[in-house]
């Protein structure tokens, strides 16, 4: 019978690797906990409308990344692409968003897109994503920003990626730049690649993300959305500036950075890196003021960003910076041989726990030799073997073997085990 497989691009993440997964998380949740955000936990598939209606149905999303599929009812629904669409709906869904009244979340968890899977992009992958609701105002785009600033220093990735900066400017903003642009790449149409002459008619702006360079090329002359901003939206964007300058983030001012999504407005950011060739954005954010209103609530500002799980521990291992204490995952492992040792190997264990919490004990289980037992305490990572035999356990004794060094073994009573291994661990 042929062997089954998971669907390309989606990984499993397996015993070895899980460790560093659980740091990242658990660093991120410190942090964010740290700066009063609180986690909010979303369904994994939405209905397609939502994604349709906040994305934007012009964008490479939409158009033809989304897993979308038919629910026995016939309801067409999605596995989420990003997270922002579903918080939003849920804010409004259980009236969080009335009357001005600010919150902070995150969310982390699986996300879906059909794309070409390769190096740092996957069909399935995750997000840890940070949102900000009811204000308004360029010092919580700051918040955000340097505090995703103390993550990559908690990291070990501060030196390793650049913040680029840029502002979109209001919608009315962009509606007089669109007609600029579009005067612009009518008179160029011919060079444009196919995707830029689609998007012409239908979501111009997209068209200064292209990834052809033929009309990269062709961009670096045209209009400058910077050249477009109203008085309000340029002092949104020094009051960010200032705010980042005073906290020393450093960050380049990148006049295309348009994102991908179509809710975005006045500030937009992307932390990148060159440590992982094509693949860069490690994360991603920005302004969304017209998203809630969109959605059908009352207007309501939000800014948030998502950052890329499998990136940033790609970028973790490849700058050397898994921290050394996850290669151990094991204390103590406990090698029994014969039926008394045993029964008395599980109690003592159990004790153990309770007088030493979070102690990593592994309890050997499956028999065999003191020499195969031996072999796989080794394996184990362990710092100690704990060894009971016949002898032992008929003298209340439990012999104490260090795995990692040369010292003696030492043979320590049953009550006095627990007081010794404090001193030890
Ligand atoms: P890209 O330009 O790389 O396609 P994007 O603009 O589509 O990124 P966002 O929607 O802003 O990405 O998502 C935020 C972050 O999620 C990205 O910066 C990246 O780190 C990560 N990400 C997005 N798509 C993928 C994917 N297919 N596989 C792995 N990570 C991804
Ligand atoms: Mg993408």
């Amino acid at each position: 019978m042929k062997t089954l497989q998971a669907i390309r691009g989606m990984n499993d993440i397996l015993p070895v690797d899980s460790a560093l997964w659980q740091y990242l998380e658990k660093t991120v949740a410190d942090l964010l906990g740290g700066y009063g955000y609180q986690q909010i936990r979303l369904p994994i598939v939405e209905s397609t409308e939502l994604f349709k209606r906040s994305i934007g149905e012009v964008t490479d999303i939409v158009e033809k990344e989304m897993y979308t599929f038919a629910d026995r009812n016939g309801d067409s629904l999605t596995l989420r692409p990003e997270g922002t669409a579903g918080c939003v709906r849920a804010m409004l869904e259980h009236g969080l968003l009335g009357g001005g009244v600010s919150h902070k979340v995150w969310y982390t968890g699986p996300m879906f897109r059909h794309e070409r899977p390769q190096k740092g992009r996957y069909r399935q992958f995750h997000q840890i994503g940070v949102e900000a609701f009811n204000l308004a105002g360029p010092d919580i785009d700051a918040e955000l920003i340097i505090l995703s600033w103390r993550l990559w220093q908690k990291l070990g990735l501060a030196e390793a990626v650049t913040l680029e900066l840029n502002s979109l400017g209001s919608s009315a903003d962009r509606a007089r730049y669109r007609e600029a642009l579009v005067d612009y790449l009518r008179a160029r149409f011919d060079q444009l690649d196919e995707d830029s002459q689609r998007r012409l008619e239908s979501n111009p702006l997209r068209v200064l993300d292209s990834k052809n360079a033929d009309t990269q090329a062709l961009l670096v002359e045209a209009p400058a959305l910077a050249d477009f901003l109203s008085d309000e939206a340029r002092e949104h964007f020094a009051g960010l500036r200032a705010l980042l300058d005073a906290a020393g983030v450093p960050y380049i001012i990148n006049p295309r950075l348009v994102r991908g999504l179509d809710y975005y407005g006045l500030t937009v950011f992307e932390w990148v890196t060159d440590k992982l060739g094509a693949q860069g954005t490690v994360c991603a954010g920005g302004r969304y003021d017209i998203l809630v209103e969109q959605m059908g609530g009352k207007p309501a500002p939000a800014v948030g960003f998502a950052m890329g799980m499998e990136r940033l521990l790609l970028l973790i291992e490849t700058l050397g910076k898994v921290p050394a204490e996850l290669a151990r995952q094991v204390d103590l492992y406990l090698v029994m041989l014969g039926d008394a040792a045993v029964s008395a190997g599980f109690q003592l264990a159990e004790q153990l726990r309770d007088a030493l919490p979070g102690v990593r004990l592994v309890v050997h289980c499956g028999g065999g030799s003191f020499k195969s037992q031996f072999k796989k305490a080794d394996k184990s990572g362990a710092l100690y073997a704990l060894i009971l035999g016949e002898d032992e356990a008929a003298a209340q004794q439990i012999g104490l073997k260090p795995l990692r060094d040369r010292t003696e073994q030492e043979n320590i009573p049953w009550q006095a085990l627990p007081g010794r291994l404090k001193q030890l661990l």
